[in-house]
């Protein structure tokens, strides 16, 4: 063992970060000296919400080994193939951002440039006609590929619902078993060495010390060590993110299980519907210089689909991302870390992608600024990414109705959006800056979805065969419509893995 070697790795939180952290490391870190310890506090608790993914976590759970099979039945998950935006361009307006691609790309040509060049001839069916995901999910349909899958249902692309709760449970009972230790505790105390200014030790409100050579910050919003010990600092982006609030409450439904979230666009936010398999996640995410809490609860309430299971959850944020996500002998993760708001459900995925670049660029106790530099470039540049991508789905609206909105339109957008806009204006290009989260469809989605037309196509499309290219789009469209009304309902196919079909 290196004499530098980290041997005690201590991380305070468990709620869905915390977890996440301490499965990774219970099976990435398990090399019979370094230890991982966990402290929550069940009196302080989680925040409760956090229940729709996108497809990476795919890769979480089978780096975990985990089986697909008894994850969905302990975290009474459903199956998730993208988001239905309503009222999100104009009211009465919907349309879907599937996972997943769209078409098939011809002679190196992308298949938007194609759609669009046929668009500009004739009467076309909205895009995700001609998404594996898109088309299921609008029928209500699912089944999973496998490895022998083959096109077109080999490109159905997946995410989950789960119990925000029962994935923490879940993860728990993982790490435990792969060898961390849980503590139960308040900390009231951090304890940071006199000369470096790193952290030594926390204290529990019992009195015990807990020391530690690494500590990951997964305390939540009030970023316990990151924040409130080494002062850290905040970039907040409100004046891109509005929404500064949400009300969360579940209820009962009825029927089948949509296989996708449901956001709906009210006029001062917008209100998520998260369908589980054992009840409906609601919750209305609002900015509160445009609606009163108590409005926002009943507009809320107002629209619950079946009888409410409990009392509305209150939640205040600050969009915006911790200045360094790692910063001396601390790295933080999950809401520690920074908050883009849930519109993409793409804040677990952040922690996921936090864990697997610590991994990857794991310290010793010497705590090189090379790893520490590299990863804070890396974690600002996703935030940056996914805080682009949501902000487009504000900006670019044509709402009239309310102020909130007409803010939303009117507001500067960060360069590194507009040069994207721009780029897709004028040929329908998506810039691509490296390893975003968001691939081309996802882009394409929603700016064809939010409204924005580009002004013409790529002229290379323009080389492909008319008639060819017509034929094989009709041929991709009907494949994809087939194969998803031979699936069996979503209901159906979850009723038949949890052994009751
Ligand atoms: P928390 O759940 O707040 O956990 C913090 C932990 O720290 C708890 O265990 C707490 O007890 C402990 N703690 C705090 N202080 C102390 C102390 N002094 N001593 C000991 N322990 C302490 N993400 C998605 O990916 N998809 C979504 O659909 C989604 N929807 C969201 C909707 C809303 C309105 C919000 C606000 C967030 C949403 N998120 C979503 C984000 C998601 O909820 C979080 O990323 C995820 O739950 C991780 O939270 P966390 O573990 O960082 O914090």
């Amino acid at each position: 063992m290196n004499e530098h070697a980290i041997r005690n790795v201590v991380i305070v939180g468990g709620g869905t970060a915390g977890w996440m952290a301490a499965a990774a490391f219970s099976r990435y870190l398990n090399n019979g000296y370094t230890k991982t310890t966990l402290i929550e506090s069940e009196e302080i608790g989680t925040i409760g919400v956090g229940e729709a993914t996108i497809p990476p976590l795919l890769n979480f759970n089978a780096m975990l080994g985990i089986s697909e099979n008894e994850f969905v039945a302990a975290t009474k998950a459903t199956f998730k193939l993208g988001i239905e935006f309503v009222n999100w361009d104009e009211i009465g307006h919907r349309y879907i951002h599937p996972f997943g691609f769209f078409g098939q790309d011809l002679q190196g040509v992308h298949f938007h440039q194609l759609y669009l060049r046929e668009r500009s001839k004739r009467v076309m069916q909205d895009i995700s006609a001609w998404s594996m995901s898109g088309v299921a999910a609008s029928l209500g349909k699912y089944a999973r590929p496998g490895p022998q899958s083959r096109p077109p249902l080999s490109q159905l692309t997946y995410a989950f619902h789960f119990d925000a709760g029962l994935y923490a449970q879940f993860l728990r009972n993982f790490a435990e078993r792969g060898g961390v230790s849980r503590i139960e505790g308040k900390v009231v105390d951090t304890r940071l060495n006199g000369e470096t200014g790193f952290v030594e030790s926390v204290t529990l409100a019992a009195g015990t010390i807990i020391e530690g050579d690494l500590f990951i910050d997964c305390s939540g919003f009030g970023g316990l060590l990151i924040e409130q010990a080494l002062k850290t600092g905040y970039e907040d982006w409100t004046h891109w993110l509005p929404c500064d609030r949400a009300v969360a409450v579940p209820c009962a439904y009825d029927g089948q299980p949509d296989p996708f979230t449901r956001s709906t666009a009210h006029g001062c936010g917008w209100q998520w519907r998260i369908p589980l398999q054992h009840r409906m996640g609601n919750g209305l995410v609002y900015s509160s210089a445009h609606i009163s809490d108590e409005d926002a609860e009943k507009l809320l309430l107002d629209n619950l689909e079946g009888e409410q299971l409990a009392d509305p959850r209150k939640l205040t944020f600050t969009t915006g991302r911790r200045l360094e996500a790692w910063n001396r002998n601390v790295v933080t993760l999950g809401l520690s870390s920074g908050f883009v708001e849930p519109l993409e459900s793409t804040s677990i995925h952040l922690i996921q992608a936090g864990i697997a670049k610590l991994l990857a660029l794991f310290p010793d106790k010497r705590f090189g600024a090379n790893e520490r530099n590299e990863y804070n470039r890396q974690i600002r540049d996703l935030f940056e990414d996914v805080r682009d991508f949501i902000i487009l789905h504000y900006w670019a609206n044509r709402r009239t109705d309310t102020e909130f909105w007409k803010s939303c339109a009117a507001m500067d957008i960060p360069d590194s959006l507009s040069r994207r806009v721009e780029m897709w204006h004028s040929k329908a290009r998506v810039l691509r800056d490296g390893a975003e989260l968001f691939a081309t469809p996802s882009w394409v989605a929603v700016m064809l979805g939010q409204g924005i037309l580009p002004e013409s196509y790529d002229p290379i499309a323009d080389c492909l065969d008319d008639g060819k290219v017509a034929a094989a789009m009709e041929q991709l469209r009907k494949g994809y419509l087939e194969t998803a009304q031979r699936m069996p309902s979503h209901g159906e196919f979850i009723a038949q893995i949890l052994g009751q079909g």
